[in-house]
């Protein structure tokens, strides 16, 4: 496990939806925690619930990213087709030659490999990106987001219970800074504090067990009692950055794809990276299947999802506002009301954009669109009401 990665991640309809296809729900089932909606803790220790969706299956579900990961890797190897090498780095790609070199962390040494296809799911840094963006890339962003994010523990109760409602995705939106926490099985929850890195209130500025505890104790009040170790966690726990990574093309000739992370790096304030990386799964899937060529294939999943993946990239952005700061607005959450409302009466025609995402499978790029209409929409009944 890489330290200082979420240690839980929200799982929605779409990574749903491709770990079905593969036959791995029941034994993912085991390890997640549904979330019915957003519990708003305002700076007085006052919480509001406002709910993810109206009907009894629109929940997310907190699942522990340790155990994911093992169950995918386990999974993976049961097929005898794939073949696990841990702590292989892959340092240079060679398209001339077909070849991949790998540093060998534990023997020290390199080797070379020679490949027929290159799959790169190597995250938001990918070498394989920059392999095949050195081969004439029209479009290489990385773009960081400037505030950073650390993890923090909320401890279970004395008796191994939930010290907050263990069916929300807590939320202490507080302007520029946030922290949120999901719940895990042991009956603590993962919080994560989100920051800038610098400036008055930042994490460069809070550099002092002091000034710390006078930060939570002004901030998070409620939320300092249940964390025993936060001074610990604070200063032992890696600070993260987050960015997002928009480039073009995604693929070289018939030899190399990117996907997942290392093609479209999402800030994570939508809980979509991950289950965006599934759906890709399921897309190229269905590409491959379609195409005479790797080189066909490769193209045509570039040219369904990049929209896509931009589009759910400008969404998590505009999420981070939303959660940190627009919660707290009446205005919001009468919007919410009205687009439920909306909902109810004509469930063909009107969904909210935040279900699109979150519990139906529409394309990101016309969740984008959609929602831009029925925010205007929302807007007048707004000033109407
Ligand atoms: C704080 C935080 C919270 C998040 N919360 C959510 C959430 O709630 N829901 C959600 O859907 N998503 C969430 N995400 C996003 C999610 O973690 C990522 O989108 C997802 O992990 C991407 O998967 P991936 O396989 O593409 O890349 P990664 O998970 O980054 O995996 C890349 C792998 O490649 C390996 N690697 C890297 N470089 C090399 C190399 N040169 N050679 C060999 N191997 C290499 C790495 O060690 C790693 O194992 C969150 C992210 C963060 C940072």
């Amino acid at each position: 496990m890489d330290s200082g990665r979420s240690i839980n991640l929200a799982l929605s309809s779409r990574g749903i939806f491709a770990l079905e296809k593969v036959g791995l729900m029941e034994r993912v089932r085991k390890c997640m925690l549904p979330m019915r909606g957003r519990a708003l803790h305002d700076s007085l220790g006052g919480i509001t619930f406002q709910a993810y969706g109206q009907r009894d299956h629109e929940v997310i579900y907190s699942v522990a990213r340790c155990q994911l990961n093992t169950l995918l890797l386990e999974a993976a190897e049961e097929t005898g087709k794939v073949h696990v090498h841990f702590h292989h780095t892959c340092t240079r790609v060679d398209f001339c030659k077909r070849q991949l070199t790998f540093y060998d962390e534990v023997q020290g040494r390199s080797r070379c490999v020679v490949f027929t296809q290159v799959m790169g799911t190597d995250g938001s840094g990918s070498r394989i990106r920059k392999a095949i963006l050195a081969q004439g890339g029209t479009q290489n962003v990385e773009k960081p987001l400037g505030h950073g994010y650390k993890e923090l523990l909320i401890a279970p109760t004395s008796g191994g219970g939930f010290s907050l409602q263990s069916d929300a995705l807590h939320i202490w939106p507080r302007g520029e800074f946030m922290q949120i926490a999901l719940p895990n099985l042991d009956g603590s929850f993962t919080a994560t504090l989100f920051m800038p890195q610098q400036g008055e209130q930042s994490f460069q500025a809070i550099d002092t067990e002091t000034k710390l505890q006078q930060f939570y104790g002004e901030h998070f009040r409620d939320s300092l009692d249940l964390m025993p170790d936060l001074a610990q966690d604070y200063f032992n726990n890696p600070t993260g950055n987050l960015m997002t990574v928009k480039c073009v093309p995604w693929h070289y000739q018939d030899q190399a794809l990117i996907l997942g992370d290392a093609a479209h790096a999402i800030v994570p304030f939508h809980g979509q990276g991950m289950n965006c990386g599934f759906e890709d799964c399921v897309a190229l899937v269905d590409c491959l299947e379609k195409a005479a060529s790797w080189d066909e294939g490769f193209q045509s999943f570039e040219a369904l999802r990049k929209p896509n993946t931009d589009a759910i990239a400008d969404l998590a952005l505009a999420n981070y506002v939303e959660m940190r700061s627009q919660v707290r607005d009446r205005d919001f959450h009468l919007k919410k009301q009205i687009a439920f409302y909306l909902e109810s009466l004509y469930p063909d025609f009107f969904i909210p954009q935040y279900s699109m995402v979150m519990f139906h499978q529409t394309p990101y790029y016309w969740a984008q669109q959609i929602g831009e209409i029925q925010e205007r929409i929302l807007d007048l009944w707004v000033d109407v009401l």
